[in-house]
């Protein structure tokens, strides 16, 4: 599944691709992906000049002066830059034909993305209620101090709550609270100031990480080499149940945290 970092690097992919260009057309190949496409999408969108391209935890913005089209990339998207007379293959759902002769082209077996309508000044319904970015300034030790007072959920599942900060996803979760030593399962509250400043560098640092490796699980993004991320073989504890800890060659354990799958170290983690 996309996380933010891929989203990001997608973000990056396509941007210098879109940015000042017109939307000549858009081709729909079904009328819905996870929600029905809405009609704004065919009747506000053609002819109008995308003025930026902006990532929003995993959802990307193609604003316009008449709107924006809103956009995920669901569990197994992907989106594409290539020339609109390309033949569509499988599960090629949409195009916006750019005035460049390009198009982008979005690419979901399951079907789980979205294409959807903001208007202008107002924030989809799907925005609201979002925490910070991580890599804003808004985010930070302080941040998740104050927010976990009291909270006997684990720290994980706080980590990963859309309310507290937006786009860290299973995988960094894991890394970061590996890189950090807190245990995943120790209660949000119980988690000191002090860690918490750690957690949220270890979380940056992750992220940065990742996107400046094109993400973990990336394989059809129109990168310029066209190589996937190798940030898979770098992973510290995800993925790796039995295998030893790289720092201290304790077996790495596993088990099941807010219904994801979780991976620690029960000796570098406390
Ligand atoms: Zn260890």
């Amino acid at each position: 599944m996309p996380e933010l970092p891929e989203v990001e690097t997608t973000r990056r992919g396509i941007a210098p691709h879109v940015q000042g260009r017109v939307i000549e057309r858009v081709l729909l190949r079904r009328g819905d992906l996870r929600w029905p496409i809405p009609r704004a999408i065919r009747t506000a969108l053609p002819g109008q000049q995308v003025e930026s391209v902006e990532r929003r935890a995993k959802y990307l913005l193609l604003h316009t002066r008449a709107g924006s089209a809103l956009m995920h990339l669901g569990m197994s998207g992907s989106l594409r830059v290539l020339d609109a007379d390309m033949p569509p293959r499988a599960h090629d759902h949409y195009d916006l034909v750019l005035d460049s002769g390009k198009a982008l082209r979005f690419n979901d077996p399951r079907r789980f993305g979205c294409l959807l309508w903001q208007k202008p000044g107002e924030v989809h319904e799907l925005l609201r209620g979002l925490g910070p970015e991580p890599l804003s300034q808004d985010f930070d030790g302080a941040r998740l101090w104050e927010r976990s007072r009291g909270r006997s959920a684990p720290v994980k599942t706080f980590l990963m709550d859309q309310s507290i900060v937006v786009g860290v996803g299973n995988i960094y979760a894991s890394e970061a609270l590996f890189a950090a030593g807190i245990h995943p399962k120790r209660a949000a509250g119980s988690v000191s100031r002090a860690r918490y400043s750690k957690l949220a560098d270890e979380v940056r640092r992750i992220l940065l990480h990742a996107i400046t490796r094109g993400g973990t699980t990336l394989r059809d993004f129109i990168a310029p080499d066209g190589a996937p991320g190798y940030f898979e073989q770098e992973l510290f504890v995800y993925g790796r149940a039995g295998e030893p800890c790289k720092a201290c060659g304790t077996p790495i354990r596993s088990g099941v945290i807010g219904q994801r799958a979780t991976y620690w170290c029960a000796r570098c983690q406390r």
